[in-house]
């Protein structure tokens, strides 16, 4: 079997995911996703497939390796060319579980569990208040999430005394508490409550604040500084009892190192269709092991690369929790044909159906394009 098109799609959902397609001259077909590879990703993945063209695609992570190594000195060490190896690497491992008749699980080492648990990514809408978030938290665990993550850091607050800077101010700081001891309050103490900054604060602002949220037990803060400095990230860590997380912005296993090898943080966050893929993604999980960290993927995907996510977490002994971000876009549910729905009791359930065990509706991929582009053109 020899690999003889790659072909994408940009689909609308955080922005684009660009959905892959390989295809063999044996006529198996294998789909994956990828994220944030920015607007270049589909000629990205171009270059990068022709270059596993005529290929056997059993080899996945030989073929991963031949693309990434043929483009160091392009930077394929993080961004946008590592994010579209992945996109290929997903399709891959689709495929060849297509090929053989098993699910991307087992080809990873086989699963610790059948059930992959969600956090649902919540926000309030137009009204930020402490009263509307804890309203929207209870809503959310209604629909039976028992883990959720709300965003603190807020850049358009009047509460900011300046955009750039990354100090928190008192206000911001007091407004912060409130917004987290509603939502603690609202849904009780036995729901993992997850908070974000997304990196924009300094490690003494980042300390002042996991130190006023240590009442709330929190299931992490995530990325109270920026993620370059893995030294500050820990400043923040040993400084408090409230658990941190970071990885979002890392990438592949050497993205990691420092992070893993510092004990800067309490928990990873890889987002494997953005970050490596899903042989390097359970790499990451087991190179965190070792420090006894837990993996906590970040994801904003749409269903194929939800669903590789789900795969990785499945095949590692240390995964605590999956990302779901689309809880304001519906249209998730509809990209995918799948009877009963992927998604039940905040979890999503492996089958023992081939590959990723998920079929793109084409219909509806159709009808999110970005403008002015085709279907796998
Ligand atoms: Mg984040």
């Amino acid at each position: 079997m020899k690999i003889n098109e790659i072909r994408t799609a940009e689909v609308r959902g955080h922005g684009y995911s660009c959905f892959v397609r390989i295809g063999t001259d044996a006529g198996l077909v294998g789909m994956g996703e990828c994220i944030h590879g920015g607007a270049g990703i589909q000629q990205i993945i171009a270059e990068l497939g022709s270059l596993i063209l005529g290929e056997d695609p059993m080899n996945v992570e030989r073929l991963y390796e031949k693309m990434r190594r043929a483009h160091v000195f392009n930077g394929a060490m993080a961004g946008n060319l590592v994010t579209a190896l992945t996109g290929i690497e997903i399709a891959l491992w689709d495929l060849v579980g297509r090929a053989v008749g098993l699910p991307v699980y087992a080809l990873l080492g086989g699963k610790f569990r059948d059930k992959v648990r969600l956090y649902a990514d919540c926000h309030a809408g137009g009204d930020d208040s402490p009263g509307a978030n804890a309203e929207k938290a209870v809503e959310v665990v209604e629909m039976g999430f028992d883990a959720i993550k709300f965003d603190l850091d807020d850049m358009r607050s009047p509460d900011k005394k300046d955009a750039f800077n990354h100090t928190v101010s008192r206000r911001e700081l007091d407004r912060m508490v409130a917004k987290v001891a509603a939502i603690r309050d609202a849904v009780g103490p036995y729901v993992d409550v997850a908070m974000d900054l997304h990196g924009r604060y300094d490690a003494s602002s980042g300390a002042r604040i996991a130190q006023a949220l240590e009442p709330f037990d929190l299931m992490w803060l995530e990325e109270p500084v920026p993620p370059e400095n893995i030294d500050a990230m820990r400043e923040v860590k040993t400084s408090t009892r409230t658990p941190i997380c970071a990885g979002e912005s890392l990438y592949l296993r050497w993205g990691f190192r420092d992070l893993l090898e510092k004990q800067a943080v309490d928990i990873i966050m890889p987002d494997l269709p953005k970050c490596c893929g899903l042989a390097e993604g359970k790499k990451i999980a087991n190179m965190a092991e070792i420090y006894y960290i837990p993996f906590a993927p970040h994801n904003v995907c749409g269903p194929l690369g939800t669903v590789a996510s789900a795969h990785c977490c499945a095949a590692v002994p240390n995964f605590l929790v999956l990302e779901w971000h689309w809880l304001e876009r519906p249209h998730w549910h509809d990209l995918v044909v799948a009877d009963p729905p992927l998604i039940q009791n905040g979890a999503i359930t492996l089958t023992d159906k081939p590959g990723l065990g998920v079929e793109l509706n084409l219909e509806a991929a159709e009808k999110y394009l970005r403008p002015g582009t085709r279907l796998f053109a």
